[in-house]
């Protein structure tokens, strides 16, 4: 079994080891959740909300020393934590506790005319056990928001967060004071071999947030059992700014876009498009607040630090090796560019003429860098924006309404913000997830409910002697009836009036002509 060890990113301080567990470990886990599934199975969705609610009271308590964790383990800055980690996780508590009664209550479905007297309803019941894999940008949110989202659907989840963040043991102790059923939610620690081991023991479905490259892994391994997966994967957004947008602000959105958790977002900005006539202007603009953003220092509790460290120092090298390929390709850096020795932090970083030749405007950076590109039309920058292997989500700014829709609609993309940044991701009832390489499935909003849900069709008729048209004996006398039912619904002299002549004669020959 391998022991890993946790790493605060600041200070490089060792915190603590996680211990893989064994296959036996594995198979109990996901029988006490079979068990605990069928408790909650039985609640109703508002007796879950409840729990929803009260976790929701917990975590805001607590919100400090969630926080003293999650800065510790990630090296985010506070006030990212705060903003995306708890916030985010307390409006989903909230949205979900809200919005789940309804969206999960039996729903009535028109029936068409020729199933009269009969009802139709969808019914949202659990899936089972549910596996959320999470990643080490978001730990809390990443984990918790397809957690809670499961668990409201009636489901029991397995969620095993990423080997470099795990919060050992935090989680676990938020639920046990909100009073959540046993093994509602357990948390399993460990690398890659144990979310391996996890999904080969058959969940239900697999919710897996992290790159496209394990994302591919875990969908063959799911394969084999035929087990379903959403895939939340990563992205390479653009945001397009036309001349008429407001520099100011606009700028603003893009530096917090491209930087906020270190640039270390799925959706964060990864390339900016700025149209030409405005590009030197904007560059200035961006230059200049970029310098003025502080990093983290370590002292605790600075709510006034913007910019935190990076967590994986694989990711770092990453980013050093996409600008390195840009500058050998000719793009210039005007803002940071390099870390000091061996610091996880690595400063803001903005990069001009640069082209869709270089890693940096094609793979995933995900790091503090903003790499901004100068365009001329329309047609020109929806092709620089769609030409991408991923597509997660990106941004659209103008004061013309109209032409950002427009080009908004012709994005290839999962989720777009008008006039605004990342802000798909700050409405819980707005569905978030990708196309392309980005990834399939949708989280949050009543779609991403339907996610963890087994959607049941019901056809519900009455008790009588009647039997139906189509049902046997087949007889040349039904046969050409059917065929003027069909002609009375579908040809283009369809009419009301033959529909229910045609339907009464059938009725009447089913019920003469027996076996
Ligand atoms: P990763 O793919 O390396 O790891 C994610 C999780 O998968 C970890 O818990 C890891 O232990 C586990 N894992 C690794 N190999 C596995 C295997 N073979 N079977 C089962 N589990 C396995 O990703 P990461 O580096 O932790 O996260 C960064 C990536 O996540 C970025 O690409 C980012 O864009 C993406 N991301 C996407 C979203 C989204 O919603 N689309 C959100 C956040 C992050």
């Amino acid at each position: 079994m391998g022991v890993i060890q946790i790493t605060n990113p600041l200070t490089t301080q060792a915190l603590y080891e996680i211990t893989e567990p064994g296959a036996e470990e594995i198979a109990s886990v996901y029988a006490r959740a079979c068990a605990a599934q069928e408790r909650i199975g039985r609640l109703s969705v508002q007796q879950r909300a409840e729990h929803l609610h009260k976790l929701m009271h917990i975590v805001q308590m607590r919100q400090e020393q969630i926080l003293d964790r999650i800065v510790a383990e990630t090296g985010k800055s506070r006030m990212d934590g705060l903003s995306s980690e708890i916030f985010g996780v307390l409006d989903a508590l909230e949205h979900f506790a809200k919005t789940a009664p309804q969206a999960l209550a039996d729903q009535n479905v028109h029936t068409p005319f020729v199933l009269m007297g009969k009802k139709s309803q969808v019914w949202y019941e659990p899936l089972g056990v549910v596996l959320v894999i999470a990643p080490w940008n978001y730990p809390f949110y990443q984990l918790l928001v397809p957690a809670i989202s499961a668990f409201v659907c009636g489901n029991a989840v397995v969620a095993k967060p990423s080997e470099l963040t795990p919060l050992r043991g935090l989680i676990e102790e938020l639920l046990e004071a909100a009073g959540f059923p046993a093994d509602a939610l357990q948390l399993v620690y460990g690398g890659k071999a144990t979310g391996q081991g996890l999904v080969e023991a058959r969940p239900e479905l697999v919710f897996f947030t992290g790159s496209v490259s394990t994302g591919k892994r875990i969908m063959a391994t799911a394969a084999q059992n035929l087990t379903p997966v959403v895939l939340e994967l990563g992205g390479k957004d653009p945001m397009i700014v036309f001349e008429d947008a407001n520099l100011e602000r606009t700028a603003n959105g893009a530096l917090w876009g491209a930087i906020t958790n270190a640039g270390q977002s799925c959706t964060s900005v990864e390339r900016l498009y700025v149209h030409k006539s405005i590009y030197p202007q904007f560059v200035e603009i961006l230059a200049e607040k970029m310098r003025k953003l502080k990093p983290v220092t370590g002292v605790p509790a600075e709510p006034h630090a913007d910019v935190g460290t990076m967590t994986a120092p694989f990711q770092i090298e990453t980013v050093e090796k996409h600008l390195a390929d840009a500058k050998t390709k000719g793009a210039r850096i005007l803002v940071g560019g390099a870390r000091q020795g061996n610091s996880r932090y690595f400063p803001p970083t903005l990069v001009i003429d640069v082209n869709h030749e270089m890693h940096l405007m094609k793979d995933e950076t995900f790091g503090p860098v903003l790499p901004v590109m100068a365009f001329d039309t329309e047609t020109e920058v929806l092709g620089l924006a769609n030409d991408s292997p991923y597509g997660l989500s990106a941004s659209v700014w103008s004061a013309d309404k109209e032409r950002a829709t427009r080009v908004a609609r012709q994005l290839v993309v999962g989720n777009v913000s008008i006039n605004n940044v990342m802000l798909t991701e700050g409405n819980p009832a707005l569905p978030f997830g990708g196309v392309k390489d980005s990834g399939f499935g949708r989280y949050k909003g009543v779609w991403g409910l339907e996610t963890f849900c087994r959607v049941k069709s019901v056809l519900i008729d009455g008790q009588g002697p009647k039997i139906e048209a189509n049902w046997y004996p087949y007889t040349p006398n039904k046969y050409n009836a059917f065929s003027d039912l069909i002609a009375a619904l579908f040809s283009p002299r369809k009419s009301l009036l033959d529909t229910i002549l045609c339907g009464l004669k059938l009725e009447g020959l089913a019920n003469k002509e027996k076996l």
